[in-house]
């Protein structure tokens, strides 16, 4: 350990940015069970997923033996637009908490987006352009992953169609007028453009909508539309890869003041960013070199590792993607409107599923209240309007200093800030008017929804 006390924020020099995104598969004992078609359920070629993703993402998506990727000059030169992100100490929260902890935050709401689907979405967008695409589709829920989608594509002249839950095209109008900013068609799912929206739209005519039908949706249009692909913002193995810049910045940042993270907290909604942070981290954890615990933190309304199945499942409610093993609630299982849409999914990144299902990782959930609070906390004391889904990782980080605080340990705890809240203002003036309630699914209704799993032998 040095004495050099780190500064407020540790920012790298472009030569320190990672060059190669790391594939934590390479190096676990266990690797996450394989992708299965829906039509066969065999193990899926990537002459299967050709017709819906770009070539150069289907290979990362398969290997789990590269340790890793080189990251394209290209795409590099787009990263040093907003990154590398800080790595900032709180020092003021631990103050006011009175802790001995140190807490150190990844903070990757520094760019329009709000949010660190950037890191993907511009890998993404990158290789369908070299591949002589036209255009990318793809489903936004909160709005992030497709304002993010929408610069990467506009950087690099593809077009974008989003298909976005119809609840939150009608709630949250500035998000869509950002994705029309970059050029970006929005349009409300489920539509009358697909042939499964117009079968959603007959069976239920008032609808929503919901993640899972704008997914089967996009895929549809991708596939039926010359020269266009579909592009996924989480739970795929390839964007868990391109996030791992989260975590390679954050482990060079730490490692110059000689710091090592005893504790590793992230949100989790399909688990691209946890899984990005904590990636180098559970490498030597895996290697036996180091003994941090690492956190998935997700909400007690969509507890998927907490209280899902580790079974095969389907990623979309319209079955046309591939199956995944990973822990799920059912892919029939639509979570309560909870105010965090980015970690409204049944199920969870299958990288991270393994880890779980290992003991490498441990998992908790936590209410929604109880998340703003801590959320309005850290507002007040570092400054940052934090975004709901980031909220959930400062609770737990909170919690785990006051148990510090109580054994007088000084551990280190680092945890993702995701991004922003400022298109959440609805859910914060609920909260501050008192009227934010708590769901909490009963045994009853999720073992209903696993009921439903698809049953198979392998
Ligand atoms: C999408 C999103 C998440 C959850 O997605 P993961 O794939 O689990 O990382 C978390 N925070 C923010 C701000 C998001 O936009």
């Amino acid at each position: 350990m040095s004495n050099n006390e780190s500064p407020y924020k540790i920012y790298l020099n472009e030569d320190e940015m990672p060059k190669a995104w790391y594939n934590l598969r390479a190096d676990m004992k266990n690797k996450p069970a394989p992708l299965l078609s829906p039509k066969t359920l065999k193990p899926i070629t990537a002459e299967e997923l050709s017709g819906v993703f770009c070539e150069e993402l289907i290979k990362q998506e398969l290997d789990d033996t590269t340790p890793s990727f080189e990251i394209p000059t290209e795409i590099r030169d787009f990263y040093k637009m907003f990154r590398p992100s800080p790595l900032v100490r709180a020092y003021c929260l631990e103050k006011k908490l009175g802790t001995p902890a140190k807490i150190y935050y990844k903070f990757e709401g520094n760019n329009t987006s709000g949010s660190h689907k950037l890191n993907s979405a511009v890998a993404q967008a990158y290789y369908a352009k070299k591949q002589g695409l036209k255009g990318v589709t793809t489903e936004t829920g909160a709005g992030q992953w497709g304002t993010a989608l929408s610069m990467a594509c506009s950087y690099f002249d593809l077009e974008c169609k989003v298909y976005m839950v119809k609840c939150s095209y009608e709630q949250k109008p500035f998000r869509r007028e950002v994705m029309r900013t970059y050029g970006a068609s929005v349009t409300p799912s489920p539509s009358m453009d697909t042939q499964i929206g117009r079968e959603i739209l007959k069976k239920f005519p008032g609808t929503s909508g919901s993640l899972g039908c704008a997914i089967s949706e996009a895929v549809e249009v991708a596939t039926n539309t010359e020269g266009y692909r579909y592009v996924l913002g989480s739970v795929l193995n390839q964007v868990l890869l391109h996030q791992t810049v989260i975590g390679l910045e954050a482990k060079t940042a730490l490692d110059k003041y000689g710091e090592k993270a005893d504790i590793i907290i992230g949100c989790a909604g399909g688990g691209s960013n946890l899984g990005g942070l904590i990636s180098p981290f559970a490498r030597d954890k895996i290697k036996g070199e180091s003994d941090c615990r690492i956190i998935a933190v997700e909400p007690s309304s969509c507890p998927s590792l907490t209280r899902g199945k580790y079974a095969y499942d389907y990623c979309d409610t319209g079955m046309v993607c591939p199956l995944q093993k990973m822990y799920t609630l059912g892919s029939g299982y639509i979570p309560a409107a909870s105010h965090a849409g980015g970690l409204r999914y049944h199920g969870m990144s299958s990288i991270l599923s393994q880890l779980y299902d290992d003991g490498i990782m441990e998992a908790v959930s936590v209410k929604q209240t109880e998340v703003f609070k801590a959320a309005e906390e850290f507002a007040r004391i570092e400054g940052i309007l934090p975004a709901p889904e980031s909220s959930h990782a400062i609770k737990v980080a909170i919690d785990e200093a006051l148990k510090c605080k109580e054994t007088g340990e000084e551990k280190t705890i680092l945890f993702g800030l995701t991004g922003t809240g400022y298109f959440d203002m609805m859910s914060y003036e609920k909260f501050h008017d008192g009227i934010m309630t708590d769901y909490i699914p009963s045994d009853e209704e999720i073992q209903n929804s696993l009921d439903n799993l698809p049953k198979f032998d392998l």
